[in-house]
């Protein structure tokens, strides 16, 4: 795909929905070693939330769907990810602005302005074992192939590669941020749930874009 357009879009949304679905218990189970157990209910419960939402009606610009999505993960998430990843659609939203789609350099800027979102919200940095181990290489991956010439499918799926390995990474780290650091070292040897549940997120957006 040269372009997401809001339809593309929703089917991304809803893809991400259906995953994390199917995932719930995987990502409670990492939340349970190292925080609350509760990262797949979360997820679950706001992207349900998200999904009503769109059943009722999908906005007809980009901003407008994003925005939803946003505010639907603030409002419906309690724990940690809800504001984060309700920051990263909200700014997604505010920086594709009323458009009809997003185009490969338009769909950059999005994710890098929700990438600097959640940074501005949760001061992770790169290695504190966070969902920005996965986000900020998958961002980074997606513009180096834009730049290489890929179209938003094939930067997608470059992002979604640079997810899972920033993911797989995240396994020895001692946590510095969020729950998991409470732990200190008893963090290193699982995996980050965050990053997880953020590869998921990329590998839907190639899923959704790939043709
Ligand atoms: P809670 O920790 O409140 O129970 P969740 O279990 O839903 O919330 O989400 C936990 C995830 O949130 C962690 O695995 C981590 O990826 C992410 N997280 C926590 N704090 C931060 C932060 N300050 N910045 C970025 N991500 C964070
Ligand atoms: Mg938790
Ligand atoms: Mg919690």
């Amino acid at each position: 795909m040269a372009a997401l357009d809001t339809a593309a879009v929703a089917d991304w949304i809803r893809r991400f929905r259906d995953v994390i679905a199917e995932k719930r218990d995987w990502l409670t189970e990492l939340d349970s070693a190292i925080g609350d157990a509760d990262h797949g209910a979360n997820m679950a419960r706001g992207m349900d939330a998200v999904v009503a939402k769109l059943d009722v009606g999908v906005p007809g610009t980009v901003d407008e769907l994003l925005k939803t999505v946003g505010m639907t993960l603030v409002s419906s998430v309690g724990g940690a990810s809800g504001p984060l990843y309700g920051t990263l659609f909200l700014r997604m939203g505010m920086t594709a602005g009323p458009v009809a789609e997003l185009d490969g350099a338009g769909l950059a800027a999005a994710l890098r302005a929700g990438l600097e979102g959640i940074v501005a919200r949760g001061k992770a940095e790169a290695g504190d074992k966070t969902m920005f181990d996965a986000m900020a290489p998958a961002v980074d991956a997606f513009d180096a192939a834009l730049a290489g010439g890929s179209d938003v499918g094939a930067a997608s799926a470059a992002a979604a590669e640079a997810a899972a390995a920033g993911r797989d990474a995240t396994e020895p780290l001692v946590a510095r941020k969020g729950r998991a650091s409470y732990l200190g070292e008893r963090s290193a040897g699982h995996l980050d749930p965050g990053a997880a549940s953020t590869t998921l997120l990329f590998e839907t957006l190639a899923a959704a874009s790939a043709d």
